[in-house]
């Protein structure tokens, strides 16, 4: 007798879609049968067409609790990313008082976590210029690996490394890398304007570039490992495909924005749609969607990244000093899914893409896919239902959107963490560690 077993005639498994009935024992998938296999189970579920998904991980995500809680807190951070199909997120060290560079820094943002989670948190720690010391302990304390800018991130308390000190940081712990790849030499300071086109010209794919080939020679350099965060400019894609020729231990993510906007298309005034770097054009869309496709990304994670409508200067619509960062863990799952079904993409890719290879990514291989062993994370997916985009609808806490208004395809019925399904009342949750 198991707790559980959900049927759905499209599971998707490693090997594909498939019908299924998937056995949940302990909060663990123990068996995956033939869809109308006799299996005794205290609760049987028949999703009949809709498809059955592995939990998305979401490798990708900015909290801010504690400090900047009005920005976004974990408990509306994770019950937004739940009703999009995410059952688990890692959260970015900055932007959170203090950011999350020491090992005490940390205990204090697990303590504010604590007792709100919806679905399950893991923590990167960050590499700011002089904690090269303090790297080895917040390591030990289980964070994912580190993430470092090269350029300015935004805020003061989290200053970029230059390539020394980014060297310094590779060579003071065996962890893995994760880098805002822009170089600050390339980035010019953008005019006032409502414009995005003056917005766009003031950080150039050159700068991605350049920031993506000094991570690639630091790894080379150290043997480390290294992945570009939320890649927009397709012209560093080359840079990393001849890298990993070469055996340079570098991967890339990008996001759901880069993959459906187009720069062409953002109002003026349109400061929901800022972020760095930014969005760029069309062809260089299609040319993210080819490196996907060839595995030369390997994964798709939100960014999610909101502020207070205030800072995103809603009221003037100045692209200059907006805050920059889309904020759209709740709705990354549909954004992929309405474009990458247009593409010809399966259902199976997207779940390798947001599921999958970003658990594999952080090394939880126990997450993100549908198999015996993993934990019992599923979701129940209509991929052919449509819904438009409502910001009241959306449960992080300043719900400013650029899909506002939008048609999407593929609603999330059901979230299951752990085979207990996610509701508005239930806080299971529980931090992440790498292993
Ligand atoms: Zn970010």
């Amino acid at each position: 007798m198991v707790d559980l077993v959900v049927r759905s005639r499209r599971t998707v498994t490693a090997g594909g879609e498939r019908p299924a009935a998937v056995s949940v024992a302990g909060g663990r998938i123990v068996a995956v049968d033939g869809y109308d296999a006799d299996v005794p189970a205290a609760e049987d579920t028949d999703l009949g067409d809709l498809a059955l998904l592995p939990g998305l991980v979401d490798t990708h995500v900015h909290v801010n609790e504690p400090g900047r809680t009005e920005w976004e807190g974990f408990a509306t951070a994770t019950r937004a990313a739940a009703a999009g199909g995410v059952t688990a997120i890692v959260d970015m060290p900055l932007n959170s008082l203090p950011p999350t560079v020491s090992a005490d820094a940390l205990a204090v943002k697990q303590r504010a976590a604590a007792g709100q989670l919806h679905i399950d948190v893991g923590f990167w720690g960050g590499a700011v210029p002089g904690n090269a010391a303090d790297l080895p302990a917040l390591d030990a304390a289980g964070v994912f690996g580190f993430k470092a800018f090269l350029a300015d991130s935004g805020v003061p308390e989290f200053p970029p490394l230059d390539p020394g000190q980014l060297a310094e940081a590779l060579a003071a712990v065996d962890a893995l890398f994760v880098i805002h790849a822009e170089d600050p030499a390339h980035l010019h300071a953008a005019a006032s304007s409502p414009a995005y086109a003056d917005f766009l010209a003031s950080r150039p794919p050159e700068a991605e570039h350049a920031a993506v080939a000094t991570a690639i020679e630091a790894a080379r350099a150290a043997g480390a490992r290294v992945h570009i965060l939320h890649l927009s400019a397709a012209g560093a894609l080359p840079l990393i495909a001849a890298a990993r020729d070469d055996g340079v231990r570098v991967t890339a993510e990008t996001c759901p924005h880069y993959l459906t906007l187009d720069a062409g298309e953002i109002p003026a005034g349109a400061t929901e749609f800022k972020c760095c770097p930014p969005i760029r054009d069309a062809a260089n869309r299609d040319r993210l969607w080819s490196a996907l496709a060839d595995g030369l990304i390997t994964c798709i994670v939100s960014d999610h990244s909101p502020c207070t409508p205030d800072l995103k200067r809603r009221d003037t619509g100045d692209f200059a000093a907006a805050w920059g960062g889309i904020a759209s863990v709740q709705l990354g799952l549909p954004v992929i899914w309405t474009a990458a079904r247009e593409r010809g993409h399966t259902l199976a890719d997207v779940a390798d893409w947001m599921a999958r290879r970003p658990a594999d990514l952080v090394g939880l291989t126990g997450k993100g896919r549908i198999a015996v062993g993993a934990d019992a994370d599923l979701v129940a997916l209509d991929p052919d239902a449509t819904f438009v985009v409502d910001p009241g609808r959306l449960h992080h806490r300043n719900p400013v959107t650029p899909y506002a208004g939008k048609t999407l395809t593929g609603v999330v019925r059901t979230t299951w963490l752990r085979g207990r399904t996610v509701t508005g009342e239930a806080r299971q949750g529980r931090f992440l560690t790498r292993s």
